[in-house]
């Protein structure tokens, strides 16, 4: 690395990322390319000689940003948000530049240390028990995703079951969740080896608004337990997927802990309003949880990815995960006097990515990160509001976060053409390319999910979208 060619050519990237930011609203927020089509604009192979920086800029704009969908668009309300911001970017450009592979403290003391750090601030801000922090027999991690999370700590208990049972024992293993949790479960379960019988995913309604039922959940093990089932993993989720429903931990909590199952807790994308001391009772009963989850690079201003895991038993983790080859070993690792975060994840490499939540946690500080949280928040109330006041629409589930779940009232309650309808208004909203949302299906109905929580989102395109899915509502009705 050319220091003065990085310096010179950095400056030209960080101007081009500048001047995106500025003209983001100019594109639209979903791609609206057809599949293949990058194939037909860029060369079969590689070049023999080097290109200019400008050369591969140029195409960067003309090839790439059409096949772009926007999600730091202001107006971009799909899925989850992914967010990024100055104090984020700034922490993943340092974490390339500085570019180590941290996954023993002796490949990167700083690394290992500052990610402990950071997780134990985290851990303080959402008020999680001590027993999550590092100073005990628990402590955080930096994974990918909350995908990868959920597998590891669901590798780590049934190791730690197996270890009792003896490795026969797998098949009778049984994991226990709603039917509303993130599909990244039933995925661990596979690469875990349980039995896909035994992954099961307790009925949700709206009675519930699409929580799980402790009784439903103490009758499954009752029954499994009667079989010779052995239930050892319950995955709760505060704000699933599909309509921000939240598992009442407590209660959860108390039949997993009877039962001596692992309970984890899935906060991926809610976990972050938790830092408001209004939001923290979501969580309320983590304090019967075994690992607790959230994804930092969804809705804390931290660039993907930053997932944070904390576990209270760090050694259950270890003694599923742990490899010791020659080729690693060290004196400090050797004393144990160190965390190796290679034994807290499925790959060997890691990167620096403790540096980018250390830099939003101190840029912004925890006041600015609670308005951040509570404008968005607010902005949800806002549109929900809007879809409330206008009679063809209505709101399907009591907002909880971010996120409004609501759909368009099909004529003359005629439910054959609702899901239908709602589909149709989807796509015609999406291909307006002046906002981006998603749907889901609660009960058999087609629902429009619209999730705020894009950084650079203000009042204005909200009422800006609210007024795209009037029109084309308008427009759909009017040629029924
Ligand atoms: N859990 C919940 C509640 C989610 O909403 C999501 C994604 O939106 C996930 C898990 C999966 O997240 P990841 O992409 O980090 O694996």
């Amino acid at each position: 690395m050319d220091s003065e060619q990085l310096r010179e050519n950095a400056h030209k990237m960080v101007d081009f990322i500048a001047d995106y930011y500025k003209s983001i609203e100019n594109f639209p927020v979903l791609s609206q390319v057809e599949p293949g089509y990058l194939r037909e604009l860029l060369p079969d192979s590689a070049p023999n000689q080097p290109e200019t920086l400008q050369n591969v800029l140029d195409d960067v704009q003309a090839k790439i940003l059409p096949g772009v969908t926007h999600w730091q668009s202001p107006s971009y309300f799909a899925y989850y948000p992914s967010n990024s911001s100055v104090a984020g970017f700034l922490g993943e450009m340092l974490s390339a530049g500085i570019n180590m592979v941290g996954f023993s403290w002796i490949t990167s003391p700083a690394a290992t240390e500052l990610e402990m750090i950071v997780l134990d601030w985290l851990g303080k801000l959402l008020k999680l028990p001590e027993d999550f922090l590092s100073t005990g027999q628990g402590g955080g991690v930096i994974q990918g995703t909350a995908s990868e999370a959920v597998l590891v700590v669901l590798l780590a208990a049934r190791d730690r079951v197996l270890r009792k049972l003896g490795k026969n024992a797998l098949e009778k293993l049984v994991v226990y969740a709603s039917d509303q949790t993130h599909s990244a479960l039933q995925k661990a379960c596979q690469i875990g080896g349980i039995h896909p019988e035994n992954c099961k995913l307790l009925k949700t309604d709206s009675s519930t608004n699409y929580a799980l039922s402790p009784n439903l959940l103490s009758k499954a093990i009752s029954d499994d337990i009667s079989t010779g089932l052995v239930p050892f993993f319950l995955c709760a989720t505060v704000g699933t997927t599909s309509s921000t429903a939240v598992d009442p931990l407590l209660s959860l909590g108390k039949i997993a802990k009877n039962n001596g199952i692992w309970f984890h807790v899935d906060a991926a994308y809610a976990g972050s309003a938790c830092i408001c001391p209004e939001y923290r009772c979501y969580i309320d009963g983590v304090e019967e949880a075994d690992s607790f989850n959230m994804n930092a690079h969804k809705w804390f201003l931290t660039n993907f990815d930053c997932s944070a895991l904390w576990v209270k038993d760090r050694n259950a983790l270890i003694q599923s995960l742990s490899t010791n080859p020659e080729f690693l070993k060290n004196k400090a690792s050797q004393a144990k006097m160190v965390v190796d975060y290679k034994d807290w994840q499925i790959p060997l490499g890691r990167r620096f990515r403790s540096l980018k939540l250390w830099m939003v946690l101190r840029l912004y500080g925890l006041e600015n990160l609670q308005c951040y949280i509570r404008n968005h928040i607010n902005l949800a109330k806002y549109f929900e509001g809007l879809v409330a006041a206008d009679s063809r629409f209505e709101v399907v589930t009591p907002r909880v976060f971010s996120l409004v779940c609501f759909r368009l009232l099909p004529p003359n309650n005629n439910e054959d053409h609702g899901n239908n309808l709602n589909h149709d208004l989807l796509d015609a909203v999406n291909s307006t390319g002046k906002i981006f949302i998603s749907h889901t299906v609660l009960s058999g109905k087609y629902i429009l999910r619209f999730a705020v929580g894009a950084p650079l989102t203000e009042e204005r395109h909200v009422t800006a979208a609210w007024k795209v899915l009037q029109d084309e509502a308008s427009a759909l009705l009017g040629s029924l």
